[in-house]
């Protein structure tokens, strides 16, 4: 059974000022209605100010990294109708399309727009917070092109990857995505705000199921809007699709249209950071690395940055393993992105140069960069504090391969059955000895020369 999958996509446009007012967009840094004007409060009569420039260019920006065609000239704002606590105006401002007929990663764009933020209704807490209310989003909508929920997650992290390369997006924390999904022989099926990836890719494992079973048993699968419940990873019916006409799309009469004009689009093109595609290809050509491992690298741009600052120092091969294998371990394993966390190129050059140098070992090393990301400690400070700088002299390897032998007879007794684990343990013995200090290869030497 074929599937097709489209998503529309809202991220949040890294801005100081919100879209039609002054106020700070820190929202999630404020008590609550403390960012707040007449204007995002959309009280009758209070006038909104023109948009907002910055978040015009950043959404022309993102538009054009997604090979987009620009619209034409002049743009302007829509009122989109709806009902709900987080909006008091009953309309969502939303501009006609910015940029139409992109591509990423074989995903056609059908176009990018810019909308205004609504409050946050807090039903927990009985209040409506306006600080998010015309916090300005960028909204990417694409054509049904995705044919599984892993295609879909994976396009996803592909744009999330753009927006932060563009520099003007704030990522995933902030994303809303409606997903629509339709099975060959079944209506479509919009499921509403989800807010990560992983979320997305559940929601659709999750309908796509359900829509087969209804196919299966002969149900005709209606085409409807569909809640996603995070929490319990499934998808309930909220309410009949409705149709472009039942938001009753007008002209905002008070805002001037827009006027993209050319000159901006050239400063746009020319001050452009380079595609993640584009830096995948170059990393490969420039620095000799394998496709994957240049994905690792330029998965995000800090970290590519960085490596390109370590790779003019110290070997780039030699940099490429470190990093896409150890720095990317240590931040997953902190869930910190390389710029959120206390890396700098200076201390992995430093780190790197100390390895080379043997002035630590392999495994004392691997140790040292799991502090790194959260220690704003140089990495030889770090060696010294966890006792793991130097590499021990052979003599002392030699005493410690010796007491491991003389402490375990029964490790020798499973080495000489044929048990390769036992090998294992005793190098571990010997590690414990000198603290991670002796070089592992030379240790299974001396071992080995002893059995
Ligand atoms: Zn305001
Ligand atoms: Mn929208």
């Amino acid at each position: 059974m074929d599937m097709k999958c489209g998503l529309e996509i809202h991220v949040q446009l890294k801005t100081d000022s919100k879209l039609f007012c002054d106020c700070n967009t820190n929202y999630q840094d404020a008590s609550a209605n403390t960012n707040i004007c007449p204007v995002c409060l959309n009280q009758p009569g209070a006038k909104p100010y023109p948009t907002n420039d910055k978040a015009l260019e950043g959404a022309l920006k993102i538009a054009l990294m997604l090979d987009c065609k620009i619209a034409d000239d002049i743009t302007y704002f829509m009122r989109k109708h709806y009902n709900y606590p987080d909006l008091p105006s009953g309309y969502q401002r939303t501009s006609v399309p910015i940029g139409y007929e992109g591509e990423l990663n074989g995903v056609r764009i059908r176009e990018v727009h810019m909308e205004e933020d609504p409050g946050q209704y807090k039903p927990d807490l009985g209040i409506v917070d306006f600080n998010r209310s015309g916090i300005p989003l960028i909204e990417i909508v694409t054509e049904p092109d995705m044919k599984s929920p892993e295609e879909a997650r994976n396009f996803l992290k592909d744009l999330i990857r753009v927006l932060d390369y563009s520099g003007n997006a704030r990522g995933e924390g902030s994303m809303r995505a409606d997903v629509n999904i339709s099975l060959e022989g079944g209506k479509r099926a919009e499921i509403k705000n989800i807010n990560s990836i992983k979320g997305a890719y559940r929601a659709l494992k999750f309908e796509m199921v359900r829509q087969k079973n209804l196919i299966k048993r002969g149900v005709e699968v209606k085409q409807e809007t569909r809640a996603f419940l995070e929490s319990q990873m499934i998808t309930v019916a909220m309410r009949l699709k409705e149709g472009a006409e039942d938001y009753r799309y007008l002209l905002d009469p008070d805002l001037p249209p827009m006027v993209i004009e050319e000159d901006l689009i050239k400063h746009i093109k020319e001050e452009m950071p380079e595609s993640p595609n584009i830096k995948v290809k170059r990393f490969m050509a420039e620095y000799g690395l394998a496709e994957e491992h240049a994905k690792v690298l330029a998965s995000e741009l800090a970290l590519a940055d960085a490596f390109e600052e370590v790779a003019k120092v110290i070997n780039s091969e030699f940099a490429a393993l470190w990093m896409r294998d150890e720095v990317k371990r240590v931040l997953s394993y902190n869930k910190l992105d390389y710029s959120e966390s206390a890396f700098t190129s200076e201390n992995l050059i430093e780190l790197f140069d100390m390895i080379q140098k043997k002035e630590i070992t392999t495994k004392a090393a691997k140790k040292v960069i799991e502090t790194m990301p959260i220690s704003d400690k140089k990495p030889k400070i770090i060696a010294e504090e966890l006792g793991l700088s130097g590499i021990v002299d052979e003599s002392e390897v030699i005493s410690a391969v010796e007491k491991a032998i003389a402490e375990n007879p029964e490790a020798i007794k499973d080495y000489n059955d044929g048990k390769s684990n036992a090998l294992n343990y005793l190098v571990g013995q010997v590690m414990r000895f000198t603290r991670g200090k002796a070089e592992p290869n030379r240790t299974v030497e001396l071992l080995k020369e002893r059995l």
